[in-house]
């Protein structure tokens, strides 16, 4: 038997302590001289080059800094690592779970070990200041210890009853060898845990990290090799999206696609997946956790300085760059003005620079993001009031930094209400009444998160019925769901709602197996004949 300490989650580390906050430092450092190196990829537990080369990942703070080299690998380098889990899938699906939970308890613990250099090459290559990518590095351990404590549990099967004289029993297996593709604003927690949840339940997988962030992703390899994981059930491929990814999504070989990512190549890779052939031999499963229009509903007796407070945080905690960010606020008319005020106020705190050296807000992603965003700013001056923000005035020229922007007055069914736009732009909507804010809540395509702030309890019982997101906050923030206490997932177009560190996660990657076994000595059995073993 493992002898495992309960499930708990991992406490942040307090970076306004001089000597979190220098360790950090010096784990920069550390990072800092080991960039520029070049990446492969890995098949079957070896590292091969890139058959198309290779492309850079460059830091979002200075974009002059190369993180690293990483390969460019073909679509004949992509089905074979599909192959290569394949071939390691013939034993993994076998190996004991509590062998299986073993290696990735241990790789929980490298993590812990790891975490300031994990955080340190997060910092760099994501943009994230010190806290965010300390919660992103927590968030991959509570991943692991959960997702290795639920394989114990799901090995423990199904309750059934026997039956006329048959004995039942409903085990889970593993479903085979599939993709997780992943996104890089949870370059380390969402790549471990997609990864992570399939191989404890005894799959293997070819993982295709986004190419913003390939190095986490490589830093996961390590652990998983670390922690002693076989050859071949993780296997890394980075390159184009379209050569690999649609590769691996559109392979009949693959089981499952586990995808995190934006509605666009959600809806895509969803019907893709979806095509037979004549090679089909099974319908792939797929995971699809997608993008958000998140609301914030402030009600007209509301504790504003908490509810400013949480919608800063939410709007631009990693420069609103988070599935769950807060990128509408529908404030109720008595409150509207006060409220509009507060935040700005605090948004006009936030100061803006290297995410090495912790500032409040960094940069955006890429030079892409920041032309999506300063694109929809655009519109943003169209459609509603820009209020704060809205410009790239001030900030250093060396990185991809947009200052946090705030509009007032805008329409629920205006662009900026209704596309996700990622990255640090709010809209405040005016809501008549309870009623009117709860329609324009709900009032667009997506569903993932809701934060309600009133002090009013028959109103908050309305919300918990009515405000139809797959995670809702009350009188706090609506981002940073933590794994086994707030399982996270969206509804309508955020996705498949498989609840990622929610108890129900793994079953996406299992398969139950009724047995029914006839006990070599019984009688003839009829229905409505009960027979007893004594
Ligand atoms: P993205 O959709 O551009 O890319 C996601 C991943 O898909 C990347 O690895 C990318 O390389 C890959 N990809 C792109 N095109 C592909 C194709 N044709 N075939 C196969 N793979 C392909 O998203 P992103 O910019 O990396 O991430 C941001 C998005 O992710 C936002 O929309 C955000 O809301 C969403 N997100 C959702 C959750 C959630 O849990 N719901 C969590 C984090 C991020």
């Amino acid at each position: 038997m493992l002898n495992r300490p309960a499930y708990a989650n991992e406490t942040y580390l307090d970076f306004t302590r001089p000597e979190h906050a220098d360790a950090q430092r010096s784990a920069l450092a550390g990072v800092r001289a080991e960039f520029g190196r070049t990446y492969g990829i890995w098949i079957g537990g070896k590292q091969e080059a890139g058959a198309h080369g290779t492309f850079a990942s460059v830091n979002p703070s200075a974009t002059g800094e190369v993180i690293g080299h990483f390969a460019a690998a073909s679509a004949d380098q992509a089905r074979r690592a599909l192959a290569a889990a394949w071939d390691a899938f013939r034993e993994w699906q076998y190996v004991p779970a509590e062998t299986r939970a073993g290696i990735i308890f241990r790789a929980a613990d490298i993590v812990r070990r790891r975490r300031m250099e994990i955080n340190a090459w997060m910092i760099s290559e994501a943009g994230k200041n010190y806290l965010e990518a300390d919660a992103d590095t927590c968030e991959g351990i509570d991943f692991l210890e959960y997702y290795a404590h639920e394989a114990l549990r799901y090995d423990r099967g199904m309750k059934v009853i026997d039956s006329w004289g048959d004995l039942n029993r409903t085990h889970y297996i593993p479903i085979g060898a599939g993709v997780s593709i992943s996104p890089w604003n949870f370059p380390f927690a969402i790549t471990l845990g997609m990864a992570a949840a399939p191989i404890v339940a005894g799959n293997t997988v070819v993982a295709k990290p986004s190419p913003d962030t390939p190095m986490m992703a490589h830093l996961i390899r390590e652990i998983f090799d670390e922690a002693g994981l076989p050859a071949g059930v993780f296997n890394l491929v980075t390159g184009d999206n379209l050569e690999v990814g649609e590769t691996l999504t559109t392979d009949p070989a693959t089981r499952f696609i586990n995808f995190t990512g934006s509605l666009g190549v959600g809806l895509h890779i969803a019907e893709v997946a979806a095509k037979a052939g004549p090679d089909t031999r099974f319908l792939k499963r797929v995971v699809a956790e997608l993008g958000g229009k998140n609301a914030v509903v402030v009600d007209a007796d509301a504790d504003l300085e908490a509810a400013a407070t949480g919608i800063v945080q939410a709007a631009f905690g990693f420069q609103g760059q988070k599935c769950s960010a807060a990128s509408r606020v529908v404030a109720h008319a008595a409150v509207y003005d006060r409220l509009l005020e507060l935040v700005v106020a605090k948004t006009e705190t936030l100061a803006i620079g290297d995410a090495k050296d912790n500032f409040a807000a960094g940069p955006v992603v890429n030079q892409k993001a920041v032309d999506k965003i300063m694109h929809y700013i655009g519109i943003g001056k169209t459609e509603g009031r820009l209020v704060t923000g809205g410009s790239r005035e001030g900030t250093p020229a060396d990185g991809h930094y947009i200052r946090p922007t705030v509009f007032a007055d805008v329409a629920p069914d205006a662009r900026i209400a209704q596309e996700e736009i990622f990255g640090p732009v709010t809209a405040f909507i005016k809501a008549k009444d309870l009623d009117d804010a709860l329609r324009i809540a709900n009032g667009t395509r997506f569903g993932l998160t809701g934060g309600f702030f009133s002090n009013n309890p028959a109103h908050v019982d309305r919300a918990m019925r009515e405000f139809h997101v797959g995670n809702l906050y009350i009188n706090r923030k609506n981002t940073g769901a933590l794994v086994g206490a707030q399982p996270f997932g969206g509804f309508n177009l955020s996705g498949t709602d498989s609840k990622a560190g929610g108890a129900d996660y793994l079953l996406c990657f299992l398969q139950a197996k009724s047995i029914t076994e006839r006990p070599v000595l019984a009688e003839p059995v009829l229905p409505g004949f009960r027979f007893t073993k004594s």
